[in-house]
This record gives C-alpha cells, structure tokens and sequence, in this order.
C-alpha cells in the first residue's frame, strides 16, 4: 500500500503475482466503497480497460455495485 496520488488505487497483471496497490485514503471510505474499490481493482488483474468485459466481471464479483455505488432510495 502506497500513497498512489489521485487514485484510488491500482492493479497491474504481471507476469509474476498480481499486485494491488489501495490508496491510503481509501481506507477512511464506507466499507461498502472499499469493497468497491478492491473489486473493481481485482477486476482490473482480468481486464485492464474499463470495457464492457471489464464491468460484467465487477458484477460477477460484486453483484449489485451500481447500487451500492448509489444508494437507492429504500
Ligand atoms: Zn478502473
């Protein structure tokens, strides 16, 4: 963990272990942000571009992560 600037975080695919950088501040976040972030980086080890490919696989991980983006009103 490092401080990474203006994101959130990173992940790159290697060829070695995949790696997941998490900015500090994400940590002062709502745990359901967190989640948020880790998935969306984990996703990233799968796909590098935020491509459609890339959000199916944030919603196999986290289903539901436009909500818990946005909170709906009950
Ligand atoms: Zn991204």
């Amino acid at each position: 963990m490092r401080d990474l600037g203006y994101r959130w975080g990173s992940a790159r695919p290697t060829d070695g272990p995949p790696r997941i950088n998490v900015h500090w501040a994400t940590l002062q976040l709502p745990p359901s942000l967190i989640d948020y972030v880790l998935v969306h980086e984990l996703a990233h080890l799968r796909e590098i571009n935020h491509t459609p490919e890339f959000w199916s696989i944030v919603d196999r991980l986290m289903p539901g992560y436009e909500t818990q983006r946005q909170p709906s009103p009950p």
